[in-house]
């Protein structure tokens, strides 16, 4: 089974950040390139998709991501930094199949603690909330204490760098096999780090031009999966890639 990063968008209605990797990357804040319809009849093509993870830029910034989410046939998430009163559509209209909305707590983004929290509070009462603080906010350990308090699961999200590349590949994971970062204009990437990198990109998929991997991917990145979100993130190995170093 693949679990798939959807990413429809890189825009952000905050789009500033501290290190928003996005930005760090030296992406352009494009809007959403494909409609809903589109992004289901290529990810249809996907064999055995486990799950899908709608990301971004905002994803609630895309019009089609309730609709979208409602015709998954596949056990769906949603990361969002709440700042659209977008999110009212999954409030009004509930959908199924949701395995969790991460609501990203950004100070930047001009909403107070109580404001989102009220926010996340409405989507508490129809999907699994988990509140996520960027370690690099200064008050991270604060706000992760009074998240707490009003009865969320938070979590303080690690910051990860931008991998470079190394003189030769270290690593043998299940990039491309277990996971596939999707970017907003079709290309597939074998993780998230590759993509930030520029690197291991599969092919794209509404060009129809995807080479899945057979065996195990070798790769020259200094990988953040190995080196920070296995021994550091909540999750661990969230996206089961299983990187082992080369001997
Ligand atoms: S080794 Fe790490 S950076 Fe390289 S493709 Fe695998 S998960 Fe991505």
């Amino acid at each position: 089974m693949i679990d798939i990063m959807v990413n429809p968008l890189y825009a952000c209605n905050i789009g500033h950040c501290q290190g928003c990797w996005v930005t760090e990357a030296g992406l352009l804040r494009t809007g959403a390139r494909f409609t809903a319809g589109q992004w289901l009849g290529a990810i249809n093509l996907i064999p055995q998709i486990g799950k899908v993870d709608i990301c971004g830029g905002e994803p609630l910034l895309w019009e089609d991501l309730h609709y979208f989410c409602y015709k998954l046939p596949w056990p769906w998430a949603v990361t969002t930094n709440l700042v659209s009163e977008r999110y009212r559509e999954f409030t009004r209209w509930p959908l199924r199949n949701c395995l969790s909305f991460t609501c990203s707590f950004h100070p930047e983004g001009g909403l107070s603690r109580e404001e989102f929290a009220s926010r996340a509070g409405e989507m508490a009462r129809h999907y699994p909330v988990t509140v996520a603080i960027l370690e690099k906010t200064a008050h991270a350990p604060a706000l992760f204490t009074w998240f707490t308090s009003q009865g969320f699961r938070a979590v303080v999200e690690p910051y990860e760098p931008i991998p470079r590349h190394g003189p030769a590949p270290r690593y043998s994971c299940e990039g491309g096999r277990s996971f596939a970062y999707l970017a907003p204009d079709g290309d597939v990437f074998a993780c998230v780090d590759s993509q930030r990198a520029k690197a291991n990109c599969l092919g794209n998929l509404f060009k129809n031009t995807v080479v899945w991997p057979q065996d195990r991917l070798r790769c020259a990145l200094e990988c953040n999966t190995a080196n920070i979100l296995a021994p550091y993130h909540p999750a661990g190995d969230v996206h089961n890639l299983q990187v082992t170093l080369i001997r």
